[in-house]
């Protein structure tokens, strides 16, 4: 069944030079881009999106990280597409994330690992109206 999920590639993953492999890693799995934004998060902007984390110890450095450059988000379309970019994603933390994985390749540590991707299908539907409207999805 397409779905559509929300992906970021994080501030960390833009500064190291790898938006073009993570991008290419979703087209060949057959995730497709259908809206896209570069942008810098502000505060408010970082803390609304991960609200859902805000009585854990990493929520601040969590939001400093996130804005702390430009994140290329978007949003992607496939089959199955909210599992299969969490497969491609690996685990948060790099050091578990099995081989040939994104955050395997391209993490620092489990806060700086490259890329977000939404877990179920509510949390993909709050994350992608967050940053976009229907018109700027080209499904
Ligand atoms: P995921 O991004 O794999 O869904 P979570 O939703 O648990 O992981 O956490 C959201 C983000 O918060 C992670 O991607 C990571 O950047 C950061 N994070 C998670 N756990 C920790 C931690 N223990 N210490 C620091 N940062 C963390
Ligand atoms: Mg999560």
């Amino acid at each position: 069944m397409s779905e559509r999920t929300l992906a970021i590639i994080k501030p960390d993953a833009v500064k190291k030079n790898v938006m073009g492999d993570v991008l290419n890693r979703y087209e060949k799995a057959g995730l497709k881009p259908v809206a896209m934004k570069l942008m810098q998060m502000s505060r408010p902007t970082a803390e609304g999106f991960y609200a859902v984390h805000k009585a854990r110890p990493f929520f601040d450095s969590l939001c400093t990280f996130m804005c702390s450059g430009p994140s290329l988000v978007m949003v992607l379309q496939g089959d199955n597409a909210i599992k299969k970019n969490r497969e491609l994603m690996g685990a948060t933390d790099p050091a578990k994330a099995e081989p040939g994985t994104i955050r395997k390749a391209h993490g620092t540590n489990i806060e700086f690992n490259a890329v977000h991707g939404s877990d179920s299908p509510e949390t993909a539907k709050f994350e992608v109206g967050y940053f976009f409207s229907g018109m700027e999805i080209f499904g």
